[in-house]
């Protein structure tokens, strides 16, 4: 049987946290949306036109450290906003969704477009300070060279774009339950949405 958790919110939310822990927690598959974006959006770096990039990507496209980088974020936001690299990358979401034994899926759109049925719907968020100081924080960690400056122009330019393209738009499902995390412990935000998961099982 399926049982779909669709995790949603801006960059640096903590949503990639909750979705990792929440799918231990329950013995679930996790798929990280946003990698499938930065796939598309790294290959277009490299010069690729990315409709046809998403219409290819293959399970060599999601490995790599660069993937994680904040240049890659900005060209994935980027793509992102071309209707036809959504629609590519619509069958394999649902796919993985559908798959028995659960899913977690965490994005933009989840709760929203790919599985606007899904048992439980999470919306993530802090405020945009707090996410680029924990932003930061990784940035240095991984060994980038950056300020909290950079971080926030950009964690602020992809909210921008990601909330105010015209095709799937970040936002919260009217059904979704919205955990902010600014003043959170990452427990503290873990056992809100364990606690939302189990309600529902
Ligand atoms: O979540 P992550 O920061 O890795 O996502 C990178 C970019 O991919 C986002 O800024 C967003 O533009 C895009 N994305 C999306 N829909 C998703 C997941 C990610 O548009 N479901």
């Amino acid at each position: 049987m399926s049982f779909t958790i669709a995790i949603d919110g801006p960059a640096a939310a903590g949503k990639g946290t909750i979705s990792r822990a929440v799918a231990e927690r329950f013995g679930f598959a996790h798929l990280d949306t946003g990698l499938l974006y930065r796939a598309v959006g790294r290959r277009m770096l490299l010069g690729e036109e990315p409709v046809a990039a998403a219409r290819t990507l293959i399970a060599a496209d999601l490995a790599g450290d660069d993937l994680r980088g904040p240049a890659v974020a900005q060209a994935a936001s980027k793509v992102a906003v071309i209707p036809e690299v959504r629609a590519a990358l619509v069958d394999f979401q649902r796919a993985f969704a559908a798959r028995a034994g659960g899913a977690v899926l965490d994005g933009r759109d989840i709760g929203t477009v790919i599985c606007p049925d899904a048992e439980v719907k999470l919306f993530v968020t802090a405020s945009a300070e707090v996410r680029a100081a924990r932003r930061l924080a990784e940035l240095l960690a991984s060994g980038n060279d950056t300020d909290l400056a950079t971080v926030l122009a950009d964690v602020k330019a992809r909210d921008a774009r990601d909330a105010e393209r015209a095709t799937a738009p970040m936002k919260a499902a009217g059904d979704a339950l919205i955990i902010d995390t600014s003043e959170m412990s990452i427990a503290q935000a873990v056992a809100r949405a364990v606690a939302a998961v189990e309600a529902r099982l």
